[in-house]
């Protein structure tokens, strides 16, 4: 592990002096830690300086009672949000979502925040001893003619086909989240699905964060499309592994009919995908295997796959059909 400076932040005002003073170096904010202490010990990631965000208490909390939005901020625990039980009963997507993530220990330690900046990588990227676009720009991609089973079909480049690996954002972006900021040039608020960004030909650049941008809070407006929801998640084994396909879809009925629906897709794209042309699909019809396949083919309309992962798409749309199934059934 490289040498770096590490630095406690009292305040979120604090962490971004503090990052704002750093300008020439590569400073990175610390929260639980799970993904930034992994990768600095395989010298992926070389931070220079640490600013240890933990101690800031304000950051922590979160609030599902609200009348417009649910609000979480950047450092509540993956766990305590999974486990709370309005969350539970009025958006089982997004409680599901964590629950369904990594480890409990994992999901003990990892922050929300943290959670949404966890790296868009493969294994390649985590061994240095492989060329990768995205840890070493402009060096190659070794998935593209390698192991690439697990690697994306949705939004891929010919630099990077790394697929997004989380599953909350995927549920946010079903429900329209926002991330907001504190920068030293003030607050901004970012729609989470412009907050991953596709590898294009620059994937070392995943999302729409500067570097001297703290997340400090994530907001779900509230929607009666919450209980009518549920985020799917098919992988290799049923704990601590990344989906190979996954689906968060939610639906609101009314008169036998689909009023509203949403649909969006984890593991099979390079970010958080909303599959909006199927959504507009269901509107108006009555919620069938037939009409949620259909829904589920749209989904994958413009997919490029690869012979070893070919086999997310037919993997997909199942996966798309069953989570609309269940979301009528708590609908
Ligand atoms: Fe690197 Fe992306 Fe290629 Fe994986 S898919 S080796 S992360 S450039």
């Amino acid at each position: 592990m490289n040498p770096f400076i590490y630095s406690r932040a009292a305040s979120p005002a604090d962490a971004v002096q503090v990052i704002a003073s750093l300008r020439d170096r590569r400073p990175k904010f610390l929260a639980g830690g799970t993904t930034l202490v992994d990768l600095m010990k395989l010298d992926v990631e070389t931070p220079d300086h640490v600013i240890d965000i933990t101690a800031v208490p304000e950051l922590a909390t979160f609030d599902t009672s609200g009348s417009t939005e649910l609000t979480f901020g950047a450092l509540a625990h993956m766990s305590d949000v999974a486990a709370d039980a309005v969350l539970r009963q009025r958006y089982p997507a997004l409680s599901e979502a964590l629950w369904l993530a990594a480890s409990q220990q994992l999901r003990n330690m990892a922050t929300l925040g943290g959670n949404l900046m966890q790296r868009t990588r493969c294994a390649y990227f985590r061994d240095t001893s492989y060329p990768c676009n995205k840890r070493v720009p402009g060096s190659g991609c070794s998935a593209l003619e390698g192991i690439n089973r697990g690697h994306a079909v949705l939004g891929v480049s010919d630099a990077c086909i790394a697929v997004y690996p989380g599953d909350f954002a995927v549920a946010l972006a079903a429900f329209d989240g926002v991330v907001d900021t504190l920068s030293p040039r003030g607050t901004r608020s970012i729609p989470i699905l412009e907050f991953h960004r596709e590898p294009g030909s620059t994937p070392q650049i995943e999302t729409a964060l500067a570097n001297d941008e703290l997340i400090v809070r994530i907001r779900v407006p509230t929607t009666t499309l919450g209980k009518g929801s549920t985020y799917l998640k098919v992988r290799d084994r049923e704990s601590y592994a990344f989906a190979l396909t996954s689906a968060a879809a939610a639906v609101s009925l009314a008169d036998g009919r689909v009023r509203d629906a949403r649909i969006a897709l984890g593991g099979v794209a390079t970010r958080p995908w909303r599959a909006r042309e199927a959504e507009q699909s269901l509107i108006g019809q009555p919620l069938t295997e037939a009409s949620a396949r259909h829904a589920g083919e749209l989904a994958f309309r413009g997919a490029r796959t690869r012979p070893l992962n070919a086999f997310k798409v037919p993997l997909g749309v199942n996966t798309v059909v069953e989570a609309l199934m269940i979301a009528q059934q708590r609908a």
